[in-house]
């Protein structure tokens, strides 16, 4: 019998990259047959292995057994077991804790953690809605928060718009690339498919970055930093272009603040000053400047090698002081290029899942901003700005005053408890909090601390809008039925609302876009019908009309975000990194990610394929003249300590690795790095420094 299978394209649930699928799905079997790449605006029908092997937990009939089915709490409260129950005591149980805490404590008692991975900008809306209408507080928050706040912040000081200005397909057409902190082969390959296609096409590529990793083996110069020196060689290249007379006069004339003060504080940063602590030669440092500034094309990529440190959002500044100083802002394959990690961080950011923003990156302390989302949702809204997400542990552990102290936490698709630093800090904090709520697929580490369980449907299983990392909004589409038993995002945050005394209630995830749209004057245009027609539609989008297709690159012609069209340089003294490699802990220490998983490994780590291709708990890669004078060969067990905590892995030597530094993924529930990692933040976007701490590795006795 001829079986009827359906095309449906949809967009990959695993990174920025915004790459376009098509499934081929058998309707009647619920099942999906195959991936291939479709031909959308990024990816040019290319996938990397996540997209064309990361959607058999959708299928595989073992794997389906893991998901959460049904509601589940701790009716014994905590230390009982999670016993199944229906939806409508699940909800009104929840409603009635949620309230109860708000009585007590008041609703800033209470956190909320969106989701940048599948439920999609809808459910994005819906959560800080949730939060500030209904519970009544601006504590919302993402994992933007742990990743690239810091690009948001340090973008916002020095152009007012904290986003990719460039498009992913004018990267290939950039001049000249500066690489730093960022490792697309293994973040974003079909990204970093757009850099070996500018190489192809004569671009010269210079790559900062202490490991040798893919781009750097493509590098014309690459610039083998140690690890938390980002800020004094991005002001080493700042005064090389001022020094050597590299300045873009005109455009600094004509659209940029505050030369006359930047450029003598450059005065100690001196390549030949510095080049010894950076660790590469002061020769190479102005090589690098003057290659830079020779083009009105370079374009600066970077990721969390520059973000997650205690001064991300300096080095932020950093890089957008360079593009300044140089004119690179402004017109094609030019700018720079923060490349969000997860697939829809950009829409979550963009969505309003920030304590200070309300979608469409207004600001919650405005009361002209306030009065308008007031009207719209019926309610008195809170003027503070509410809590970032790595405020949580000290607002429960360090906060004497009860009401002052986080009492409940909503947690969507989201799993701090591998995912943040310091873990055994934040399983304290956790067992602390009274009250947790778990939103998620399948059950995770932090499920181990909910009190309540909702199960949620997967990607591939609701309709939504992404944003991928540059500004390009995407239709996704439902592709299989979901399991029986599950809800979207959306729908259960309506029906919380509802059983909480603010009735909600949308038909379908347009209705929820089109309020939306209504209220952020960037994304109005972008109406779905434009989105399906276009594949692809880049915010800002003022108009619905088909006249205004979106934008493809920022700051056109020199005009920036801010508030007199300026961009403004901004200067920060280097500080060093705060956990520096001693004696008793001789080796730095730094995450970073493998190219066939992605995050906790929610989802990748339940694909049967996936997992056949790197199903090893975790390794430590060194470099072999460390292994050798530990005494330590590829395969070894090795114990890893920190000041906080320790875990057992194995060893692999490999010349990628600096001497003196180390490196592990963050994607393991086994031996889970974030047991090693420092808590403390930047001070200015409360991102942790995940990419630098001290730690010892030992051979294990009794291999
Ligand atoms: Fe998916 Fe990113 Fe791979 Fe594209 S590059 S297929 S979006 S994981």
């Amino acid at each position: 019998m001829q079986r009827n299978f359906e095309k449906i394209v949809t967009v990959c649930p695993y990174c920025g990259s915004g790459c376009q699928i098509e499934f081929t799905v058998d309707k009647e079997a619920n099942r999906i047959i195959e991936a291939k790449g479709a031909p959308g605006r990024t990816n040019e029908g290319r996938l990397c292995l996540k997209g064309f092997y990361g959607w058999d937990y959708l299928n595989d009939p073992q794997i389906l057994t893991r998901r959460i089915t049904s509601p589940m709490i701790r009716k014994g409260g905590k230390g009982s077991p999670l016993e199944p129950v229906s939806w409508e005591e699940a909800i009104q149980y929840t409603a009635e804790r949620l309230q109860a805490i708000i009585k007590e404590y008041g609703p800033d008692a209470v956190m909320g953690a969106g989701s940048a991975r599948g439920p999609g900008n809808e459910a994005g809306y819906m959560t800080q809605k949730f939060m500030r209408a209904v519970v009544g507080t601006n504590n919302v928050d993402h994992c933007a928060r742990i990743c690239h706040a810091a690009s948001v912040a340090g973008l916002k000081q020095t152009i007012g718009e904290g986003a990719m200005s460039l498009s992913v397909p004018e990267i290939e057409d950039a001049e000249v690339i500066l690489n730093i902190g960022y490792n697309g082969a293994t973040s974003h390959p079909i990204v970093a498919r757009r850099i070996v296609k500018a190489k192809a096409k004569g671009a010269k590529i210079i790559c900062a970055d202490p490991q040798i990793s893919e781009t750097a083996r493509i590098a014309d110069i690459h610039l083998q930093q140690k690890g938390g020196t980002n800020l004094l060689l991005l002001n080493a290249l700042a005064y090389t272009i001022v020094d050597e007379g590299l300045v873009d006069e005109d455009f600094i004339k004509n659209h940029v603040n505050g030369y006359e003060e930047f450029a003598p504080k450059l005065a100690k940063y001196a390549p030949e000053a510095v080049a010894s602590k950076v660790g590469v030669s002061a020769q190479q440092i102005r090589e690098a400047a003057r290659l830079y500034a020779s083009s009105k094309h370079s374009v600066i990529l970077w990721g969390m090698g520059i973000t997650q440190f205690s001064q991300g959002v300096d080095c932020v500044a950093a890089c957008s002081n360079l593009a300044m100083l140089t004119g690179n802002y402004g017109h094609y394959a030019t700018g720079v290029g923060p490349v969000r990690g997860q697939n829809n961080v950009q829409g979550t950011c963009d969505m309003g899942l920030l304590p200070n923003e309300y979608p469409g990156y207004q600001d919650v302390t405005q009361a002209d901003i306030r009065k308008k989302f007031e009207t719209a949702w019926g309610v008195e809204l809170s003027p503070t700005v509410g809590l970032k997400l790595t405020q949580v542990p000290e607002k429960v552990l360090e906060e004497a005053d009860p009401k002052k102290q986080i009492h409940a936490y909503y947690i969507i698709g989201e799993d701090p408890a591998q995912s943040d630093p310091h873990l055994e800090e934040l399983r304290e904090a956790l067992q602390k909090i009274d009250f947790i709520i778990v939103q998620d697929i399948f059950m995770n580490r932090t499920s181990e601390y909910a009190d309540v369980i909702l199960p949620a449907t997967a990607w591939g299983e609701h309709d939504a809008i992404y944003t991928c990392c540059d500004r390009g909004f995407q239709r996704v589409r439902k592709v299989i039925e979901p399991p029986a038993g599950v809800k979207t995002d959306w729908e259960i945050l309506c029906l919380l609302a509802t059983a909480m005394g603010y009735p909600m209630h949308y038909n379908n995830t347009q209705e929820i876009w089109d309020e939306m749209r209504s209220l952020a004057p960037k994304f109005a245009g972008a109406t779905y019908e434009k989105i399906e027609a276009l594949g692809s539609v880049q915010w800002p989008c003022y108009e619905e009309s088909m006249d205004d297709k979106g934008t493809m690159y920022l700051h056109k012609d020199g005009q920036f975000a801010t508030a007199d069209g300026r961009g403004n340089l901004v200067f920060n003294e280097y500080q060093p990194v705060k956990e520096e490699v001693d004696d008793e802990y001789p080796l730095s220490f730094c995450t970073v990610r493998e190219v066939g998983h992605y995050s906790a490994r929610t989802m990748t780590g339940n694909c049967r394929m996936l997992r056949q291709l790197e199903d090893e708990p975790g390794w430590i890669a060194m470099n072999p003249k460390d292994c050798e004078s530990l005494g330590i060969e590829q395969g070894d067990l090795v114990r890893v300590r920190s000041r906080r905590g320790s875990l057992i892995t194995r060893c692999l030597p490999t010349e990628r690795a600096k001497e003196g530094a180390t490196y592990m993924t963050y994607q393991w529930w086994i031996g889970a790095c974030n047991e090693l990692t420092n808590g403390v933040l930047d001070p200015k976007s409360k991102t942790p420094e995940y990419k630098y701490c001290a730690c010892r590795v030992e051979k294990l006795d009794n291999q």
